[in-house]
This record gives C-alpha cells, structure tokens and sequence, in this order.
C-alpha cells in the first residue's frame, strides 16, 4: 500500500535552470515538489563566468544566477533530495515510483530537467586521463595549469570561451578544431583576436593521446590531408566537444529520439499524460539558458494543469 505522506504532487528530476524554474512554477501553483539533484545545482550554466544573454537587468555570473533561483525555490517550499535516479516504473492509480540509488520516493507526475552530460573524444587512453590531464571544464580546472601549456578541442562557444578565459592563465593555449571555421557566436570568436597566446589549429584533429600517468602530449593530425602531423607537448587537454543527454533511467517509459533526447510536444508532455521534460535534454532546436528556464516553466504549468485535471479543477 502507498504511503500517502511520500508522495508528491511533482518529482522533477534535475536542478539545472529548467528544473529549478519548473520547481518555481510548481510551487507557486501550490503543488507538493520535490527536486532530485545528482550532483550539484545549476548544471552546465554555473561554468559561465558571465551569462549576458539571459534577460537580466543586470549581467550575472551562472553561481550567483543559480544561487538566487535555489534560495527562491527552497524558501517556497521545495523539498530538495541530493541522489542519482535509477529508474522511473508505473505503479497503482497511474503513480510514478521513482528509484534513486539511496532510496525511493512516489509522484503523480514527474518532469524530467536532467541537461546533458560532456560528450567524450573517443579517444584510446581517454578516461585513465580524465582527471590527470584530461577536463571537461576549463572555469573548474584552468588553474592546475597556470603558465603551462594546454589545448582546447572543439569550435563551439564553449571551446572559444575556454581557450580565451585559459588564454589569461596559461602559456600557450591551442585551440584544435575540425573544421576551418567555428560553430562559436562570432561576437565569442571575435575575442580571440586579442589573445596572442591562443594558437589556431583549424581542421585538425587529435589522434592519440600520450602519457604515462598525466598526458604529457598529443598527436594532431589534418583533416585534409592525413600526413600532415603534428606531436604538441601539453599538460592539459580541455574536451569542449558538445554534450549528451542524460535520459537512460527514462527510456522504457517515454520516446527519445535516435541521440538519445527525450520527445515531448509543445507543453513539454512526453507520450505519457504524467511526465514532461524540461531543458536542453529534450528534442529542442535552441539549447539556451532562456529556452531552459521556458520549458521549465511550461512543463511545471502543463503538470499543474494534468493534476488539476486528475482532481476536477481544471
Ligand atoms: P556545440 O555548440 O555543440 O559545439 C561542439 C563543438 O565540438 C563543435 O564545434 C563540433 O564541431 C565539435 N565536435 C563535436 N564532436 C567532436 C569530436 N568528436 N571531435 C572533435 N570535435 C568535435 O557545444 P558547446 O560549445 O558546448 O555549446 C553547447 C550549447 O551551449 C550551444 O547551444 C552554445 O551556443 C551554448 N553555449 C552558449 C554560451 C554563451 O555564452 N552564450 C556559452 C557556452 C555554450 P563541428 O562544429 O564541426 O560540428
């Protein structure tokens, strides 16, 4: 039999800015909630150092962002649980038992703000060198590597910003892409132009890494022409190569497309009337702080709306 004290209006699962704002909107539309978190809250946006497209009065760092949205959250009344969910199952009267790898809790509904994870090179030797040479975040590690030489591999905005933020700590900063121009915002790209340590290695990519228990150099390799090779002595080598999502616990329950993002229509409802996805881990076209904190919002109102329904007050 259920115990009807555990069991929350809401479960959202992920405490990034979709999951926090689907948490905010939840709350204030007077739902019991519980907010799951893995590992730390604000996900991928507290790597910003200054987030200025966010529509703020105010440019903001991702912590301090974060931190605003989290004492928000926990002063309505959000019950906040710090566990990894393992899988979500149906149970009695169309409830969700949702297991964490310490303990179990039971929703009406679940919404799913789970973001993405770094995706890896996929390169031999990989991960005995995360951690000894190897980061997936320049803001967190960059300085384990003042005045040392480093990489950066990728041509996104987060690749651009890393090798420009690393470019005021370390030595020499390459910057390694696999095509000859960058997916970054040009406004991003526009400022490597003042960071004469920064070394453009335009299509070209790494091949192997080497080391015995730090990396210790890579070898880069042309994307035109495969004989033209380069061995470049660097101690760290930041992967800024896009993100996965994180969706595996959900994948008997709701659809997720050929990468692995969950589907849902336009109020964020996925193919089962009680969970909604929210943020970057969902089919989407934009992945942006704004687009996250929308979805939140409108998966949490579409939750709302379903439970309303269950009681007769919609
Ligand atoms: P991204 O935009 O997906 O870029 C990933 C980059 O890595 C691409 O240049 C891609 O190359 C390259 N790449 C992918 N797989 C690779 C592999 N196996 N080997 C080598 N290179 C590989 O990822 P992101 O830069 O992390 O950005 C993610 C999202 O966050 C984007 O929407 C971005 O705009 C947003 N973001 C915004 C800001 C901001 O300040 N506004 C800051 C950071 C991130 P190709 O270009 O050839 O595909």
């Amino acid at each position: 039999m259920l115990n009807m004290e555990n069991i929350y209006d809401i479960i959202i699962v992920g405490a990034g800015p979709a999951g926090l704002t689907a948490a905010l909107y939840a709350r204030r539309a007077g739902k019991t909630v519980l907010l799951i978190e893995k590992e730390s809250f604000g996900g991928q946006i507290v790597l910003s150092p200054l987030v200025e497209n966010y529509p703020l009065t105010q440019p903001a760092s991702g912590v301090e962002l974060v931190d605003k949205l989290v004492t928000l959250v926990t002063s309505l009344g959000a019950d906040i649980e710090v566990d990894n969910v393992v899988s979500v199952k149906k149970i009695d009267d169309g409830m969700l038992a949702v297991k964490t790898e310490y303990s179990s809790f039971t929703g009406r509904s679940l919404i799913i703000a789970t973001g993405l994870k770094h995706r890896k090179l996929g390169l031999e030797g990989e991960e005995k060198f995360i951690g000894k040479g190897i980061s997936f975040c320049a803001v967190c590690d960059g300085s384990f590597f003042k005045n040392m030489d480093v990489a950066v591999v990728g041509g996104g905005n987060t690749a651009v910003q890393d090798a420009i933020y690393l470019s005021k700590i370390c030595r020499k900063v390459y910057l390694i892409h696999r095509r000859d121009r960058f997916r970054a915002e040009k406004r991003v790209a526009d400022g490597l132009n003042v960071c004469p340590n920064v070394e453009l290695l335009l299509n070209s990519k790494v091949i192997a890494l080497h080391g015995d228990n730090h990396i210790e150099s890579i070898t880069v390799q042309s994307t035109i022409d495969d004989s033209s090779i380069r061995e470049l002595n660097i101690s760290g080598l930041f992967a800024a190569v896009g993100q996965e999502p994180n969706n595996a616990a959900f994948g008997e329950l709701i659809a997720l497309d050929d990468t692995g993002f969950a589907v849902a229509d336009e109020s964020c409802t996925t193919r089962q009337p009680n969970i909604f996805v929210a943020g970057d881990c969902r089919t989407k076209t934009v992945r942006q702080l704004v687009t996250a904190g929308a979805d939140g919002g409108v998966a949490a109102i579409a939750a709302s709306e379903y439970l309303d329904s269950l009681a007769g007050n919609a």
